[in-house]
């Protein structure tokens, strides 16, 4: 068997690893460094793949293009768009087809509508398998779907059954024993497939240096209350909160505090807008059956914002912007690029935290800079972290105990988290503990 680290490894963003198992190829996630993507922005869309390879937006699949014809399978662990966001772009360079639960299939139909991709549509099938379920391959190997929480709805762990052991992609996840929205990781599969034997454990180990465990999502709802509801000592305008937009379960909890605060909740910009259509498509929730605005054109989310200043007491309004992206609606008020005028009454919500890159850190430090001078109140990091912490990997040593680990999704910095956790168990560098830059194949 051998696994081949196309992206992924080196860094948080452009997640794309391959496994070739005997004479097939399964590629696990087509995602896109989307700090290196802000710098561009629409001109993405003309770009050639070459370009966008060159530009390290997107992974660089050159280790198994001479044996591309192997590539049996596109699986996709979940729909943030560091794991999905390339498939668009890159799909099509394998003859096969796409694999992913329904939720992360209809967020990438909602991405295919780019004018890009209307232009070149890709002829690769896509096909749903729901949590807790597989697929075969032509080979016999079983490809299987293990239900697992993360920050977005119908997150699975990769589970690929080889004659030589299972090889269980787990990126990303956290453990929440409270989900809000879904249901817990499916421990008991996680314990059987120990029973199986597992061979080689990938694992997202982006949050690995927090000692601590990475608190439910149920905790958010409560912070949220308490900024939302309870901390309204002085007279409360307008209530704008920004958050990830695909976040379907954070924005199910803000519309259930809504509800008790009787405002209409509005949710405004067009990322918003495509993972509530992806969410309602699948059956997961439908936004607008229960009563929330959805505005996506620029022209649209103006008359809304206009309409929000003239009575801020009778809305809330989610809106995108929280990483300082310069054109999100939230940039777009702090600039006064909108009908909304922003005053001292007024709360700020940031129901999220800054993606540690350069080139969100100083976008946030100018939106913040922005903001400030409105004198308006404004919270930060109402927010639980989607990736496990030192404690919950913990815990999924204990539950699979792996014959080898590979930490990925993140600098060698950022990984050492785990690399000091799988040592305290016993694994050594070099002999069952791999940490392999991008670019590497390893033969197991
Ligand atoms: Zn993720």
């Amino acid at each position: 068997m051998k696994f081949y680290t196309l992206g992924g490894c080196d860094e948080a963003g452009r997640n794309m690893m391959a496994f070739e198992i005997g004479e097939e190829i399964i590629i696990c996630d087509m995602g896109l460094q989307l700090s290196n993507l802000v710098l561009y922005n629409d001109a993405v869309d003309s770009m050639s793949l070459d370009e966008m390879i060159e530009k390290n937006i997107v992974a660089d699949p050159k280790q198994i293009m001479d044996k591309k014809d192997k590539v049996k399978a596109i699986v996709v662990s979940h729909a943030h768009l560091d794991h999905v966001g390339a498939v668009q772009y890159m799909a099509s360079l394998f003859n096969c087809p796409i694999y992913g639960t329904p939720f992360t299939i209809e967020v990438l139909k909602v991405l295919m509508k780019s004018a890009r991709s209307v232009k070149e549509p890709l002829r690769n099938k896509f096909i749903k398998v729901n949590v807790n379920s597989s697929f075969t391959l032509p080979s016999g190997i079983e490809v299987e779907f293990v239900n697992v929480t993360h920050s977005i709805p119908q997150a699975a762990m990769i589970a690929m059954h080889t004659p030589e052991g299972v090889i269980l992609y787990a990126n990303d996840f956290k453990f929440d024993n409270r989900p809000a929205l879904g249901q817990r990781t499916n421990y008991d599969r996680l314990k059987e497939l120990n029973e199986e034997g597992i061979k080689l454990l990938v694992v997202d180990s982006v949050r690995s240096n927090l000692k601590r465990k990475t608190l439910s999502e149920i905790v958010v709802k409560e912070m949220l209350r308490d900024v939302f509801i309870e901390t309204d000592i002085v007279n409360t305008q307008a209530v704008l909160i920004t958050t990830f937009a695909s976040h379907i379960t954070r924005l199910k909890s803000i519309m259930e505090l809504t509800a008790e605060l009787n405002r209409k909740l509005v949710f405004l910009g067009r990322s918003i807008s495509k993972y509530c259509k992806a969410a309602r498509n699948a059956g997961i929730i439908d936004f607008k059956e229960k009563g929330v605005v959805i505005a996506e054109s620029p022209s649209e989310v103006n008359k809304w914002l206009d309409m929000v200043n003239k009575n801020k007491k009778e809305y809330i309004v989610v809106c995108t912007g929280h990483q300082g992206e310069p054109n999100a609606v939230l940039s777009r008020i702090a600039e006064g690029r909108t009908p909304f005028e922003l005053k001292e009454d007024d709360k700020v919500i940031f129901s999220s935290e800054v993606i540690p890159t350069q080139v969100n850190i100083e976008a946030r430090q100018i939106l913040d800079a922005k903001l400030e001078t409105f004198r308006c109140k404004i919270f930060k990091d109402i927010h639980v972290s989607g990736h496990a912490s030192r404690e919950d990997h913990r815990d999924l040593l204990n539950m699979i105990k792996p014959q080898n680990i590979c930490p990925v999704h993140g600098h060698v910095r950022l990984k050492e988290g785990m690399i000091e956790l799988a040592e305290e168990f016993g694994y050594k560098r070099g002999e069952n503990l791999w940490v392999l830059p991008d670019h590497e194949v390893k033969e197991f």
